[in-house]
């Protein structure tokens, strides 16, 4: 079985994942309802891309409609 052949101390451990921080994504404001969104994705609170409704959502559906 592999060794390591040194010890690693806590300071350089430590050191060594001072790098390993998750950062934040760069969201960017939906031009249609204002929500943060990834940029170049579509927007997952309305479904809309470049000012374009793309992704037909839910609540926009009314069934009473078909029901009658
Ligand atoms: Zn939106």
């Amino acid at each position: 079985m592999a060794v390591p052949q040194n010890k690693v101390t806590k300071s350089r451990r430590n050191k060594r994942r001072a790098h390993d921080a998750l950062v934040p994504g760069n969201p960017s404001e939906c031009p249609n309802c204002g929500e943060l969104k990834r940029p170049h994705h579509v927007c997952g609170a309305c479904g809309h891309y470049a000012e374009r409704e793309v992704i037909a959502q839910a609540d926009e559906i009314d069934l009473d409609d078909d029901a009658a």
